[in-house]
């Protein structure tokens, strides 16, 4: 394990104030930053002198994740397996809409909330992931794709409670819409959770406004507490007012992301606790396929896909079917980490 600090984990200002404590001029910064954002090793950092470049490689690692392998899929969508410092793995998908790459990051090692359906909690929770760590993800797949193919979208829907892991998320935020980083827009970030409604509050008083995603899958309490733990401590009550509150306060249109499970949540008195739960929001639902199988769950056909949305629609609530991308490369949250792991064992 690297013992040295990773540079990627600080601001512009932070790196300024490095490079004074190291007895250099703070423009320094200016220089190395966009290095950095292009994943650049020092040895390569062609405008320092050699002195510095050999300094900053004594005291610290650049702190860019490795590719351990890559998976493309048939549709273009790649998923990345990268190695951190510690020697951690996470997984970051990479999808390619019309409108541009966004890419899905992951922001723990691992995840405590162990829904059902979802191979990312299998293992439980190792860590949290750093924000310089977060923009790993992004600078490395950036780096891998060339010049002039950047990510244009983030999504934080990859392994991990992103609001679990509140000060490295909200850091990584600011730091990937920072004009001398990334510049990415708020609106083209989303986050996803999974209802950790104190966090959601204190989220919407940031000033960022991304999209927020509820993964609500459920509208009925008694059965999204048998599919998500989260439910007894956090309420779908609450967090649907939580997203109520952070639509008023932000301006943004919020998401509710609904997994469709087989046999499940797919029903009659399904769509009518969600419409009923959801009216008069300006929201949107987007619904889920269950992609793979952990559990005794299992996806639907195509033809109960539509008729689920169908029912939605005739009772007033718009919803759209989330294109399943990377099926055969086992694109759903954490899949594709679980069987490397479980073949290193
Ligand atoms: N912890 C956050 C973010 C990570 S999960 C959250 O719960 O929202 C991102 C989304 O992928 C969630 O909506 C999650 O429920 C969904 N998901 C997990 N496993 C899935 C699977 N096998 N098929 C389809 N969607 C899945």
């Amino acid at each position: 394990m690297s013992e040295k600090k990773s540079l990627l984990n600080h601001t512009p200002e932070e790196l300024k104030d490095l490079l004074s404590a190291m007895g250099e001029k703070p423009f320094r910064a200016a220089q190395i930053y966009p290095w950095l954002t292009s994943c650049t090793p020092f040895a390569e950092m062609s405008n320092l002198s050699k002195e510095l470049r050999g300094k900053l490689a004594d005291q610290f690692t650049e702190g860019y994740p490795e590719i351990e392998t890559v998976a493309i899929s048939k549709d273009g969508t790649r998923k990345y397996l990268l190695r951190l410092a510690d020697g951690h793995l996470v997984e970051t998908v990479l999808m390619e809409y019309e409108y541009g790459r966004t890419l899905c990051i992951s922001t723990q090692v691992g995840c405590p909330m162990g829904c059902v359906f979802c191979a990312s909690g299998l293992g439980g929770l190792v860590r949290n992931m750093t924000a310089g760590e977060m923009l790993g993800e992004v600078l490395r797949v950036n780096a891998d794709l060339g010049p002039g193919r950047n990510i244009s979208n983030i999504v934080l829907m990859g392994t991990g409670e992103p609001l679990l892991n509140y000060h490295n998320v909200v850091r990584f935020l600011k730091m990937i819409h920072d004009t001398r980083s990334l510049n990415i827009a708020y609106r083209n970030i989303s986050l996803s959770t999974c209802g950790i409604t104190p966090a959601m509050l204190k989220f919407a008083q940031e000033g960022m406004p991304i999209t927020l995603c509820l993964s609500l899958h459920s509208a009925i309490p008694e059965k999204r507490s048998r599919i998500m733990p989260v439910q007894q401590r956090c309420d779908l009550h609450d967090a649907v007012a939580a997203m109520k509150h952070y639509a008023e306060t932000t301006g943004r249109r919020t998401i509710y992301e609904y997994i469709l499970l087989k046999d499940f949540n797919m029903g009659e008195e399904d769509a009518e606790a969600l419409a009923v739960l959801l009216r008069g929001q300006i929201c949107h639902v987007n619904l889920i396929p269950m992609n793979g199988s952990v559990g005794d769950f299992q996806g639907p056909s195509k033809k109960e896909v539509y008729q689920f949305q169908e029912k939605l629609q005739r009772k007033g609530i718009s919803a759209t079917v989330r294109r399943t991308l990377g099926q055969d490369i086992e694109g759903a949250c954490g899949q594709l980490r679980a069987r490397y792991m479980g073949n290193q064992e």
